[in-house]
C-alpha cells in the first residue's frame, strides 16, 4: 500500500494488491487490511502493538539504544548516520519494541520488530532487547510472543550480528526448559537470520496472511538457480503447505488466536512464583582465555604449535580469497590427518542425506569424538557432488541427530566449518531451511557435552553458525567468518558488486579481526604461504589447537559447560558492543 504523494497523502492511500483508492481512515479502521482485496498491508511496531494488546496494559521496557558501531563500518555511508536517518523517520530507538501487556486478559511479554528501521534488521541492541525480553518472560513466567519482520542480520555489525542469532535462541531454549509458551508471528518479511533462528524456533509459529519468510530471498534463490520461483513461493499459505507453520491468521483474528493459545497454555501449567534468573555473566568465569591443563605437546606427542615468524598483514580480499583456494584442506582431508578411526553416520532420518555435511564418530588423541563438518572439494566435480559445502536442510538435520547422540553419548563434538552458506535453492526452503538451521543454533546453546568449533574456511553466514556455537571457536589464521559474502554485502550497500573488496574490509571477517571482538577465541596459524601450500603441517598445527582446547572442557561437569557457553554467546549484546566502541 503506498501514500498517494501531494496534499492529499494523509486522506488517501492506492492499495497495493489491487490498486483501489482507499480513505486512509476507513483502511485504518480495518486494521490496515484492504477491504476491497484483503492485502494486509505492513504495520510499524507501535501500531502492531496497538492493534494486539489490551488497551492501557502495556508496559514497554527500557529501550535505551547503544551507540554502537563496533566495526568502524562505512560504505557509502557510515553507519551511524543510517541509524540517526532511522531513528528520525521512524520515531523509534532500534528495529524492536518490547514489553509485557496482556492480550484478551492473558499476560505476554512481547517484542515486536519494525521493518521500516533498517529493514528490521538485527543487530546487537535489537539481539539485546529482545533477549531481556525473553529474561523478563522467565522472570515473570510469562509466554513470550516474538512478531518477526526483518530482511535478516544486520550487516554494519558483521559477525556481531550473526551472534544474536545464538543470543535469542538461547534465551528461548531458556523459556522451553522452564516450560513457557514461546510463539512467533510472522509478518512480511522475514528472511535470513531472524527466520534463520528465532522467528522458526519458537514452539509455535503462526503466519499473518500475505507475510513470506524464507532463509534466502527470492532475489538470490534466482540468482543462484537461474529458476523462475515457483507461484506463491514463501508465502504463509507455501509455508503452510509445506508444513512449517502452524496456521494462517488473518490480521482480524490474529489478536483472538494469541489470546486462545496463551489461555491454553496457561490452563496446563499454573502459575508459580517467579523464578530469579542466572547472575549475568562475568569474565572470571569465561573459559575463554582457559589455559589447557595438559601442554599439547606432552599429552600428544606432536610439536607444539609455535605462531612462527609474525605474519605479514594480508588485505581482507586476500583472505576471502585464499579461504576459497580449491586446494585448501577440507573437512575429510582433516578428518584423515588430524584424526583416525572415522565411522561416517548418514542420513536425518526423514528422507535426505545431504553431501555437503559430512559426521560421525572418531578418535583423536587416545579419545572419541563426534566430528561435523562442511565437505567441499578440490575439483570442480567434487564442489558439485557436495553442492560447494552449501548444505540443505537434510544437512542440518544430520548434524542435529549426531549432535544430540553425542551429547547422549557423552562425546565431545568437534565441528569444522566451511561453507559459502546454507544452500539457497528452491527445494531447500521448501524443506524448510530456515527452521532446520534455528534448531541446530538452538540445540548447539544447551547441547550437554563439549563442543569446540573451528573454522576452517569459509564460515558462511547462518550456514557456518548452524554448527558454530561452541564453546571455543577456533579460526585457521586465513579462514574467514562473515555475517554475509563480500559480493552479497557489496551488492546491497555499495553501487554494484565490484565493491566486494571494500566490503570484505569493512566486514571485519578476518581471524585477527574477530578475535579482537571475541566472535573467536583463538587463531590457529597457518604455514606460509596458506594451508593449501602444505596440508600435513596444516593438519599438524590443527591437531595442536584442538588438542589444547579439548582437554580442559573435558574436565567441566555438562551443566557448567552449558551455563559457561551461555555466558560466552549472552556478551555479543549491546552493552559489550558499546564497551568495545568506547574502549577504542
Ligand atoms: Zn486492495
Amino acid at each position: 500500500m503506498t501514500a498517494t504523494a501531494g496534499p492529499a497523502e494523509q486522506l488517501w492511500s492506492r492499495c497495493a494488491g489491487c490498486a483501489s483508492l482507499l480513505y486512509r481512515k476507513r483502511l485504518r479502521r480495518n486494521l490496515d487490511v484492504c477491504p476491497e482485496c484483503g492485502e494486509h498491508t505492513r504495520l510499524g511496531a507501535p501500531e502492531r502493538l496497538r492493534q494486539l494488546v489490551d488497551p492501557g496494559s502495556l508496559r514497554l521496557l527500557p529501550d535505551r539504544p547503544s551507540e554502537a558501531d563496533p566495526l568502524d563500518f562505512v560504505d557509502v555511508l557510515p553507519y551511524p548516520h543510517r541509524l540517526s536517518a532511522a531513528r528520525v523517520s521512524t520515531g523509534l530507538a532500534e528495529a524492536v519494541l518490547c514489553g509485557t501487556a496482556t492480550i484478551g486478559g492473558q499476560p505476554a511479554a512481547l517484542a515486536v520488530m519494525d521493518f521500516r528501521f533498517l529493514g528490521g534488521s538485527l543487530g546487537c541492541a535489537v539481539g539485546e532487547l529482545i533477549t531481556r525480553t525473553a529474561e523478563q518472560a522467565l522472570d515473570d513466567r510469562l509466554p513470550l510472543i516474538l512478531v518477526t519482520a526483518s530482511g535478516g542480520a544486520r550487516m554494519q555489525e558483521g559477525a556481531l550480528s550473526l551472534m544474536q542469532m545464538a543470543t535469542v535462541s538461547q534465551a528461548i531454549a531458556a523459556l522451553r526448559e522452564a516450560g513457557l509458551l514461546t510463539v512467533s508471528v510472522l509478518t512480511d518479511p522475514t528472511y535470513g537470520g531472524v527466520a534463520a533462528s528465532f522467528a522458526t524456533n519458537t514452539d509455535l509459529v503462526l503466519a499473518e496472511s500475505g507475510a513470506r519468510m524464507g532463509f534466502a530471498g527470492p532475489r538470490v534463490i534466482r540468482q543462484v538457480t537461474g529458476r523462475a520461483l515457483p507461484e506463491g513461493f514463501q508465502t504463509a499459505d507455501f509455508l503452510l503447505r509445506h508444513g512449517q507453520v502452524d496456521m494462517v491468521v488473518q490480521r482480524r483474528s490474529l489478536r483472538g488466536r494469541l489470546a486462545a493459545l496463551l489461555a491454553a497454555a496457561r490452563a496446563g501449567r499454573p502459575a508459580r512464583a517467579p523464578v530469579p534468573r542466572q547472575e549475568p555473566a562475568r569474565h572470571h568465569e569465561r573459559l575463554a582465555g582457559a589455559a589447557p591443563t595438559v601442554p599439547p605437546a606432552e599429552a600428544n606427542g606432536a610439536a607444539p604449535a609455535d605462531d612462527g615468524p609474525t605474519p605479514a598483514v594480508r588485505d581482507a580480499w586476500d583472505t576471502v580469497r585464499t579461504a576459497r583456494h580449491p586446494g585448501r584442506p577440507t573437512t575429510l582431508d582433516y578428518l584423515d590427518s588430524v584424526f583416525d578411526g572415522f565411522v561416517e553416520l548418514h542420513g536425518d532420518r526423514l528422507g535426505g542425506d545431504c553431501p555437503a555435511i559430512v559426521g560421525g564418530v572418531a578418535r583423536f588423541a587416545g579419545r572419541h569424538v563426534m566430528v561435523i563438518g562442511h565437505q567441499k572439494g578440490h575439483t570442480t566435480a567434487d564442489l558439485v557432488a557436495r553442492n560447494f559445502g552449501m548444505a540443505s536442510p537434510a544437512g542440518h538435520r544430520k548434524a542435529l541427530r549426531l549432535m544430540r547422540l553425542a551429547a547422549r553419548l557423552g562425546l565431545p563434538v568437534v565441528t569444522l566449518v566451511d561453507t559459502p552458506g546454507a544452500d539457497p535453492g528452491i527445494s531447500a526452503e521448501e524443506q524448510g531451511q530456515a527452521a532446520a538451521i534455528a534448531e541446530n543454533i538452538l540445540t548447539l546453546t544447551v547441547l550437554p557435552t563439549p563442543v569446540l568449533a573451528v573454522i576452517t574456511g569459509e564460515g558462511g553466514s547462518g550456514g557456518a553458525l548452524a554448527l558454530a556455537v561452541a564453546d571455543r571457536v577456533l579460526m585457521l589464521q586465513h579462514a574467514v567468518y562473515s555475517v554475509i559474502s563480500p559480493e552479497g554485502c557489496a551488492a546491497i550497500l555499495w553501487p554494484d558488486r565490484s565493491a566486494a573488496p571494500q566490503a570484505a574490509r569493512a566486514l571485519r571477517l578476518t581471524a585477527p579481526d574477530l578475535c579482537r571482538l571475541g566472535v573467536v577465541d583463538e587463531i590457529v596459524p597457518e604455514p606460509a604461504t596458506a594451508a593449501h601450500d602444505d596440508p600435513a603441517e596444516t593438519a599438524r598445527r590443527l591437531r595442536a589447537a584442538l588438542l589444547a582446547n579439548l582437554l580442559p572442557l573435558l574436565d567441566v561437569p555438562p551443566a557448567m559447560l552449558v551455563r559457561l557457553r551461555r555466558q560466552r554467546f549472552r556478551r555479543f549484546g549491546a552493552t559489550r558492543a558499546g564497551a568495545r566502541a568506547g574502549a577504542r
